[in-house]
């Protein structure tokens, strides 16, 4: 039995099913994806949660499991530029500042220019242009950013081909002396944060490298440099869209995890774990649904969720206590938003790092509150497939990363909303609030509604050091047998890849304990069992 139909209950549903495990589904969601759901209006279709596709090998390789290339499953676009950076005008915003006379870099441009509220980079896809960009930025630069990248890539490599798949359920799994000597020579338990300016004096240029690393939920000064693979899997690897959106991912492993044989029930939102003899051996279906019963259950809804509310308290493994003192990931608002007529120039993605890096990251992480000047990234899917919206019209996604925990009103959404759309109007010149046609928001409240989310957390659990591998909740329970946990909360840890990671170990920890080898993936296609 799989709780949960996001990114990690599917692969690791696939993954039982083709081990020869019979597996339901439950999801108290009428459709799959979980945070990767979507919601359609008006004949716009949002994503509701991901849109950058990175490390597009993790994906093909979850997918040749089962016997499938990617281009058979969905239409994969590389995006260039890759994204928009918008940085502070000179004055503007603490940090970063601006070097005093450095030249202007290929793809930037300045209010006088372009009518933008400030500079921004386009970021090219491909390394050689790239690499034109640092030398422009910061003399050397160039051949920094090789340097960089070839110590980033050989982390992904080691990470992608080995480390990433360890289970991480004991501490020996890592006593590794050619590990620990790498990670020493490396200097990867530093900050990514001084690990980027080892390389870069341009304050530009190490913001660059070192923003990918937000995605694992916590800010480069709190990050271990072994994450700086997230940011070549950005610059080498490149940023990706499936067209029709991202949701297409979804559907393609529910296809493959239906011809492993996996069955699903939507709507079906679990209530209780049952426990006896010290076993799981059922899940209780919320408004008299009856009972599921079950050889093991591998729980893929938030981790937290599943303990404190799924369990009785004498079968969890983690106080509340425990829960209080972890750091978790930010919550996000977001905005849905149909707008009438085009986006003007606007790229696919665009981070707004116009503002005061460090005092929002201290309004996420220090001292929570609502920021005054927030950084946000802006989702423009539109530009680049049609199919989301409407003939003549835009989808834009918004995010605005929150403290967890905050409180949330809609008054405070609205504030947020009117400043960072100033902003996004200034930069592309055009009066978008005038042309809205559907607006949506979704913050801390609805993580928690929607998927019981400690503190409405959006991406989990943060990867910083004290919460890497063995140390962050495990994928097998320690007071329950036959219970297993996956996704974002756990190891590897938050992201689409990372997610599907999850759901392959939960899976493989699962069948060697029920002594199952795992089999040949079912030909595509081929008729359940
Ligand atoms: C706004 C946002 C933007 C993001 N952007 C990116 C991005 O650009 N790129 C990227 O790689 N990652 C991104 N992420 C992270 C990524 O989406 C997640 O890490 C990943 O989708 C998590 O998958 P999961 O399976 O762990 O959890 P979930 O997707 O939350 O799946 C858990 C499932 O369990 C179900 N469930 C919960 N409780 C119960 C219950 N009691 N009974 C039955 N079912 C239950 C839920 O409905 C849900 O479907 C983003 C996340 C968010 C929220």
């Amino acid at each position: 039995m799989v709780i949960g139909a996001g990114f990690s209950g599917l692969a690791a549903a696939a993954h039982l099913a083709r081990g020869g495990a019979r597996v339901t589904v439950v999801e108290r969601h009428d459709q799959p994806g979980g945070r990767a759901r979507t919601w359609s209006e008006a004949g716009f279709h949002f994503d509701m949660g991901p849109s950058w596709y990175w490390m597009p090998d993790l994906f093909e390789r979850f997918f040749r499991t089962f016997g499938h290339e990617v281009s058979d499953l969905y239409d994969l676009r590389r995006l260039d530029p890759s994204y928009r950076v918008v940085w502070p005008a000179p004055g503007e915003g603490s940090s970063p500042r601006f070097p005093p006379g450095s030249g202007a870099p290929p793809g930037s441009d300045t209010a006088s220019g372009s009518g933008r509220s400030s500079g921004s980079w386009d970021i090219p896809a491909g390394v050689p242009a790239l690499r034109e960009l640092f030398e422009a930025e910061e003399p050397g630069g160039g051949a920094a950013l090789d340097r960089f990248l070839a110590e980033t890539g050989a982390i992904y490599q080691a990470a992608n081909s080995d480390y990433l798949f360890r289970p991480s359920l004991t501490f020996r799994e890592f006593m590794d002396p050619r590990l620990l000597t790498e990670v020493v020579r490396m200097r990867m338990l530093r900050s990514m944060a001084s690990y980027a300016r080892s390389f870069f004096g341009s304050e530009r240029l190490a913001r660059l490298v070192e923003w990918p690393v937000l995605f694992l939920g916590a800010s480069a000064r709190k990050t271990p440099a072994m994450y700086s693979l997230m940011s070549y899997a950005d610059m080498a690897l490149g940023t990706w869209y499936p067209m029709g959106g991202m949701h297409r991912i979804i559907q393609a492993m529910v296809q493959v995890a239906e011809d492993q044989g996996v069955e699903f029930r939507f709507g079906s939102r679990v209530e209780r774990i049952r426990v006896e003899g010290g076993r799981a051996v059922a899940v209780e279906m919320e408004g008299g649904g009856g009972a599921l019963s079950a050889d093991a259950v591998l729980a893929s809804a938030d981790y937290h969720h599943v303990e404190q509310t799924l369990l009785e308290p004498q079968h969890r493994q983690y106080t509340e206590r425990y829960w209080e003192r972890r750091t978790m990931s930010p919550s996000s608002l977001l905005y849905y938003l149909g707008i009438q007529g085009d986006l003007g120039d606007l790229p696919h993605h665009t981070l707004f790092f116009d503002q005061d890096l460090d005092a929002h990251m201290d309004a996420v992480y220090l001292r929570p509150a609502w920021p005054r000047s927030p950084l946000f990234y802006a989702c423009a899917p539109s530009v680049t497939d049609p199919s989301v919206a409407p003939a003549g019209a835009s989808n834009l996604f918004l995010l605005v990363p929150l403290a967890p925990g905050l409180e949330d009103s809609d008054a405070a959404r609205e504030t947020v909303f009117q400043g960072v759309m100033a902003r996004l109007e200034a930069h592309v010149g055009l009066p978008l609030r005038e042309r809205l046609v559907v607006k949506r928001s979704y913050a801390m409240r609805d993580f928690e509604a929607d998927y019981g989310a400690f503190r409405g957390n959006a991406y989990g659990m943060a990867n910083t050091l004290r919460q890497t591998g063995p140390l962050k909740p495990r994928l097998r329970s320690s007071q329950v047998r036959g219970l297993y946990f996956a996704g974002q909360l756990t190891v590897p840890g938050p992201g689409m890849p990372p997610s599907l990671v999850s759901g392959e170990l939960a899976a493989g920890v699962l069948l060697r304990d029920l002594g199952v080898r795992p089999t040949e993936a079912s030909p595509p296609g081929s008729p359940r069992p």
